[in-house]
């Protein structure tokens, strides 16, 4: 490959007060990228991307961002670097409205996008722009916590479960609009329970189980391999 990898995950461990979640997480991206991580519930894929952007405070091992180790960085610092976090549970402020909302991050490096630029990759957005965060279905707020995080003007975005709980009608949504991320140069990282989706959008892919990762395939590998890739998943 040419470029550097834009992340770098070595030997991953973290600890809940004294529970032991992560034991040894590998992994690369590289810039351009749309990555997975797969795995059961309690695997572990949330706490690595947790980990990643420095809200798992006993972590260990070595994690590069964009060529910086994140060790001993606040999550404040590690942001700076070019990287932000949309969890699982969106986070959508539900007293202020849509607009509101996307103007609360600040923009950290050039390339912030401005909210019109949001508002191009999310129409749905634009004509909800004054509806206060209680109002919007649960499709709405997804996208409205993925167009938040292109503010801060990060290029490699950790997305958490942003297809749980929604319609299929807007779960391709959702990847129509990691499609046209991609295009303009963002890096995905992904925790994704819908194969399906995962494996429509996904160039490359880790399974974690037990907080470690035990298997690894790309897209490619899922056509000519998919009953076992499956079986392995449980799917
Ligand atoms: P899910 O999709 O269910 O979130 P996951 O693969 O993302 O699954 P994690 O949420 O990373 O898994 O959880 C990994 C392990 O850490 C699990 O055993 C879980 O019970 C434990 N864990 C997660 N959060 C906490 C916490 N705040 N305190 C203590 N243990 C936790």
């Amino acid at each position: 490959r040419a470029a550097a990898p834009c992340l770098e995950v070595h030997q991953l461990t973290g600890f809940y007060n004294e529970t032991q979640a992560l034991h040894g997480i590998d992994l690369t991206v590289y810039p351009g990228e749309v990555v997975c991580l797969l795995g059961r519930n309690g695997a572990g894929k949330t706490t690595t991307l947790r980990a990643i952007v420095g809200l798992l405070s006993r972590r260990y091992g070595r994690i590069v961002v964009n060529g910086r180790s994140t060790e001993g960085l606040a999550p404040e610092d590690i942001a700076h670097l070019g990287v932000a976090y949309c969890p699982e549970e969106r986070g959508i402020f539900a007293s202020l409205n849509v607009e509101e909302n996307l103007l609360l991050p600040p923009i950290l490096k050039p390339g912030g996008m401005t909210v019109d630029e949001i508002y191009a990759l999310f129409p749905n957005l634009k004509l909800r722009r004054k509806s206060p965060g209680t109002r919007l279905s649960g499709g709405e707020q997804q996208m409205l916590a993925i167009g938040r995080i292109l503010r801060t003007g990060a290029k490699l975005l950790l997305l958490d479960e942003c297809t749980e709980g929604l319609a299929p009608v807007i779960i391709d949504k959702i990847g129509e609009a990691i499609a046209a991320l991609r295009q303009r140069g963002f890096t995905i990282l992904m925790v994704e329970q819908n194969f399906r989706f995962a494996s429509g959008v996904g160039d490359r892919f880790y399974v974690i189980e037990e907080g470690q990762v035990i298997e690894q395939f790309n897209r490619q590998a899922i056509d000519e391999d998919r009953p076992r890739i499956e079986a392995l998943l449980g799917v």
